[in-house]
């Protein structure tokens, strides 16, 4: 029996040991920078001609890795072996197959300095960052382990004379997984081990901009003892085998996290039966969010600025939870903004992979640096500005903390997700008004409200329509069975990543019925 589920604690980069940590493992992975990766399908590792080059967003001129990088026809095969392998692994039993994951989290854990330092290099996470997603990469394992345990076997129905009735989860089949590049480990990890666990067997596509720490989780499942053929590890462009997978007949699910308008297009391709399909595809499709913090007259200011600086800014704003809009009410707009200026001024910019443990880092690469660019333009004319163009090191792609105050609640960048440092203040007359622009977009992923007034605080566990709603505490660092992740609307598929619902989504329920 394991011990239950508790999630990992983080550490405290300012004490020496662990800084120290942190400097030997940034110094060895810097070592192995721009070593080569294959693909792997079925027991075989395969290179090709063409490569991904993974970069670090710090350092452009760095090579974090040379990745193969797959064509249709390797699509088509990944597929072919992983519905092969679901016969023998679908009936492989639920509780070894948990095990492998706990086997892979104490990999993790004893690797887990080293793990965040390829974080710090190829997408630019702060340390802390860094160490927090290795810390949910292992809670995901910990935690779907024993959930798969508490799920495995017979569940009772409603008794029947003469009869044996019962009701047990079953696997699907082959499952596309794709994940995007902002959580590499952590997303990537949480719904590779669902899938797995649950007892299918997976085609997993990683990002481009973050295939090489995706690597060493397939290798870590492949060190913890999954066999062959059940994680078929195939990055590659999406544009190029992104649809070959999610098309073929035999695909049966694709668990993908990622912008709205991919997860629209795999939504509306995988609905499609094609020659020789025998069933529906079931999709789980986790997209983007315009989150918010909402702060009323009575709120800690001072609280409610250090959360808006810390969500708005960590990790660059490049996480599907991040502050990307600040509603405040027009009686503490002037003090909370400048508040809010003071602290994300004095936010450090560099390389994470450098002695002085930055607060940011670059910016994930050239496609995301113009078109975070292109949107702090359109902010300038849309608001007005109080913070940008501050200065930045050279060699990377670094945008510095930019806020927008005066903007309009129906403005471009009060709408659309820009996945950037750049936040959109906007001002309330009334609470009414707060809720309804807090509730003003096309997602519904998070939010948070600050605020001392009971009543307020209730109706918005009701009216403040998103999947995670934070009261007084900011909208970013969701924990694995403690917040359930995922958001409604265009955010997804209403999944919660890290909930006790997430494994059925994996899953068939089959009654079984016998009468003596
Ligand atoms: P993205 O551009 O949609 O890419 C996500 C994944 O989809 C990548 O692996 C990408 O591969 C792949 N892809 C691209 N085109 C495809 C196609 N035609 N068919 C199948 N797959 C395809 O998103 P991203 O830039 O990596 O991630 C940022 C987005 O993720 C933001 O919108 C953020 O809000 C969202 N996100 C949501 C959550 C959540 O829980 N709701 C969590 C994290 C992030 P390539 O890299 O090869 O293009
Ligand atoms: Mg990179």
């Amino acid at each position: 029996m394991l011990p239950p589920y508790r999630p990992e604690s983080y550490v405290d980069f300012t004490q020496d040991d662990h800084k120290a940590r942190m400097l030997d493992a940034i110094h060895a992975v810097s070592s192995q920078l721009g070593k080569s990766y294959s693909l792997r399908i079925g027991g075989k590792d395969i290179q090709t001609n063409d490569r991904i080059t993974s970069i670090c967003p710090a350092a452009t001129d760095q090579i974090v890795g040379q990745v193969a990088s797959a064509t249709a026809q390797h699509a088509e095969q990944a597929v072919e072996i992983a519905y092969h392998t679901f016969k023998m692994w679908s009936r492989v039993e639920p509780d070894t197959r948990a095990r492998i994951l706990a086997k892979a989290a104490a990999i993790m854990r004893r690797r887990i300095y080293e793990l965040s330092a390829w974080m710090c290099f190829e997408v630019s996470k702060s340390w802390i960052e860094a160490y927090a997603g290795v810390c949910e990469a292992i809670d995901f394992l910990e935690f779907y382990a024993r959930e798969m345990m508490r799920l495995s076997g017979g569940h009772p129905t409603t008794p029947y004379a003469g009869e044996e009735n019962e009701v047990r989860y079953i696997p699907l089949g082959v499952c596309v997984v794709i994940p995007p590049w902002n959580f590499p480990l952590a997303i990537t990890t949480g719904m590779t081990s669902a899938a797995i666990v649950t007892g299918n067997t997976v085609v997993l596509k990683p990002a481009s901009t973050a295939p090489v720490i995706a690597a060493k989780m397939v290798e870590i499942f492949r060190e913890a003892g999954l066999p062959d053929g059940v994680l078929n590890f195939l990055p590659g462009s999406g544009s190029v085998i992104g649809d070959p997978l999610v098309d073929h007949r035999h695909t049966r699910m694709v668990a993908f996290t990622g912008s709205k308008e991919v997860g629209l297009r795999i939504y509306e391709r995988a609905a499609k039966v094609h020659p020789g399909q025998i069933w529906l595809k079931r999709t789980i499709l986790e997209m983007g969010g315009k989150d918010c913090i909402v702060v009323d007259q009575t709120a800690d200011l001072e609280a409610a600025a250090d959360g808006v600086v810390a969500a708005a800014f960590g990790f660059q704003g490049q996480k599907c939870s991040a502050c990307s809009r600040l509603i405040a009410h027009e009686s503490v707009y002037a003090e909370l903004l400048d508040r809010v200026v003071e602290g994300a001024k004095g936010l450090t910019i560099g390389h994470p992979g450098s002695p002085e443990n930055v607060f940011m880092g670059g910016v994930i690469d050239k496609h995301a640096f113009a078109k975070i660019k292109e949107y702090i333009d359109i902010g300038k004319s849309e608001g007005r500005t109080v913070l940008a163009d501050g200065e930045v090191p050279m060699g990377g792609y670094f945008i510095p903390p930019t806020i927008i105050a005066d903007v309009d609640p129906n403005a471009r960048i009060a709408q659309e997700e820009i996945f950037g440092p750049v936040l959109a203040v906007i001002r309330g007359r009334n609470f009414n008004e707060l809720l309804d622009i807090a509730n003003g977009t096309e997602y519904g992923l998070t939010g948070a409200i600050y605020s001392r007034d009971r009543m307020r605080l209730e109706r918005a566990r009701h009216e403040f329509h998103v999947g995670n709603l934070y009261l007084n505490r900011k909208c970013t660092g969701a924990l694995v069975d403690v917040q359930p992740f995922g958001g409604f609307n265009m955010s997804g598929t209403d999944s919660k990543a890290g909930g006790r619902d997430y494994l059925q989504l994996f899953m068939q329920a089959k009654t079984i019925c016998e009468e003596f």
